[in-house]
């Protein structure tokens, strides 16, 4: 069993307490390494160290460009240590090997992307008098701090990491309590780059400790967290104590609105992989099915029959669907189920804890006919692979029923008809809309973020860059 140590300012430490955690693997319950439990104290020296290192010389006037080939060359750390990457993550998430690849996959491509990036954060020329220079440049913000959930770990650590410090910044990131594995790996390969000392500090630890010491540090600049929407709540307010921005990525309860007029096929296999990827423990998992009436019966089956066809068991044996991360959100989810059956709903696929698959936290994959959209089923994130059916008749009942949930983080729209489909892109609210797929292969180059209590601020893409620099105005008299 790993005894691991957080990576503060250049150094591998224990926590100033000495206290430590345990990370277990969720197929098998077995703890696979112990971590420093960080509390305030920690996150005071991470925040000091990140701060020195953003005032020093070496950052300050390090070229845009080397930022950049030091993101490449993480990048290239990240793609030759793949298979351990990859096994970490398996065995810290529960999640499928095959998924855990693409999940490192993707972080990699996250510092290739914004390591393109670093030398072309523009500014601009604003004509205002002939004898006045006017114009802009876009700033690093300082510290940012990041506080990452433990759904998809390495991908959400990079997501933020790499614009931010693509930008000029300096980072704290906490990783979650259940996964901090590939963060501090991640670490590991940050120094094997060359990154300046104290540019990228972990604080591991719990969320109401060293997550809450970090988001109500005053000498942060800005808070980037992606989770829960009770959580999300309570950084806001941190961070409103000390006038910090926030970047806030909260979930959802995002609606595949399928027509008769769709290609069923397709739409069905999406449908039933966008809500059991990751056990869904997805943000931005599909978890309400919105079908078409005429076709409820046909379409129903059909997702049915595909979900039998999955397989759950541990991510090392690559199965289709791993273990849920925790039994504390195993029992969450099989409180939903009780819900269920308070509120009448009917059960066609699962419902249950999957012994069979071991004795880690697995979950059927479950569908769940006959909901109400105004009911709790329909309304609330479950995150588990927890499918909800919501007929539909008119194309105005399917737009009324898509928006009627506090979320709107993403939409599929499944129809052959162009202008059902775009008639219904200009009306939805969420922040990403997918006709006739569901995620596009998950692109690192797509603008992502919520509308309403899925948050706010977009992360992915050239946008993210915004929430990493501030602008500032310079206007020159020109005395001639
Ligand atoms: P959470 O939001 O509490 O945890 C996410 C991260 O925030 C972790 O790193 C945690 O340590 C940290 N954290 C927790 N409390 C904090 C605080 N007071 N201040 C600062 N940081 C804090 O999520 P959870 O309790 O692990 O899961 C509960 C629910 O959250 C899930 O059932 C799901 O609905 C949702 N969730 C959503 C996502 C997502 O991707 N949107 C990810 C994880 C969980």
């Amino acid at each position: 069993m790993a005894q691991l140590q957080m990576f503060i300012a250049g150094e591998w430490v224990d926590s100033v307490s000495g206290a430590e955690i345990a990370t277990i693997n969720p197929a098998n319950k077995e703890v696979i390494a112990t971590f420093p439990r960080g509390n305030q104290e920690d996150v005071d020296l991470a925040v000091k160290a990140a701060r020195a290192a953003f005032e020093a010389k070496a950052w300050q006037e390090i070229l845009p460009a080397e930022r950049g080939r030091l993101l490449l060359k993480l990048c290239q750390l990240i793609r030759e240590q793949k298979d351990e990457l990859a096994n970490l993550e398996t065995q810290d998430t529960g999640k499928p090997l095959a998924q855990a690849y693409a999940d490192v996959e993707v972080a990699a491509r996250y510092c290739e992307y914004y390591a393109g990036v670093a030398d072309k954060i523009l500014g601009e020329t604003i004509p205002i008098r002939s004898d006045v220079l006017n114009y802009t440049v876009r700033e690093p913000m300082g510290v940012t701090a990041h506080i990452v959930p433990w759904n998809y770990p390495i991908q959400i650590a990079t997501r933020s990491f790499a614009p931010a410090v693509a930008a000029g910044n300096t980072v704290v990131m906490k990783p979650a309590e259940d996964t901090p594995l590939t963060a501090l790996r991640l670490a590991a390969l940050v120094e094997q780059a060359g990154f300046p000392r104290g540019v990228f500090n972990v604080v591991t630890g719990y969320g109401m400790e060293a997550g809450a010491a970090l988001a109500a540090h005053p000498d942060i600049d800005h808070i980037t967290f992606t989770g829960s929407v009770a959580t999300g709540t309570s950084i806001m307010r941190a961070a409103a104590q000390n006038i910090k921005p926030v970047t806030l990525e909260l979930g959802g309860k995002s609606p595949n609105i399928v027509f008769a007029d769709a290609d069923l096929d397709d739409a069905a296999h999406w449908v039933v992989r966008s809500i059991t990827q990751n056990a869904g423990q997805t943000c931005s998992a599909g978890s309400r099915l919105l079908v078409e009436a005429s076709i409820r019966e046909l379409f129903v089956a059909k997702v049915a029959d595909l979900m039998a066809t999955l397989r759950v068991g541990a991510g090392l044996d690559n199965a289709d669907i791993g273990p849920i991360i925790s039994d504390k959100q195993l029992q969450r989810i099989e409180s939903y189920i009780e819900v269920a059956r308070d509120e009448g709903a009917e059960i066609r696929v699962g419902g249950r804890r999957h012994h069979e698959a071991g004795n880690g936290f697995f979950f059927e994959p479950t569908l769940i006919d006959s909901a109400k959209p105004g009911s709790r089923l329909a309304q609330e994130e479950i995150f588990g692979p927890v499918l909800v059916v919501l007929p539909f008749g008119t194309i105005e009942e399917a737009l009324a029923i898509a928006n009627g949930t506090e979320y709107g983080l993403v939409t599929g729209i499944w129809t052959s008809n162009i202008h059902k489909a775009n008639w219904l892109a200009s009306r939805v609210k969420s922040g990403q809309v997918f006709i006739n797929n569901y995620g596009a292969g998950g692109g690192v180059e797509m603008t992502f973020g919520g509308y309403r209590k899925s948050g706010f601020g977009r992360e992915k893409g050239l946008e993210a860059l915004k929430h990493y620099t501030q602008v500032k105005n310079v206007a020159v008299k020109i005395n001639l």
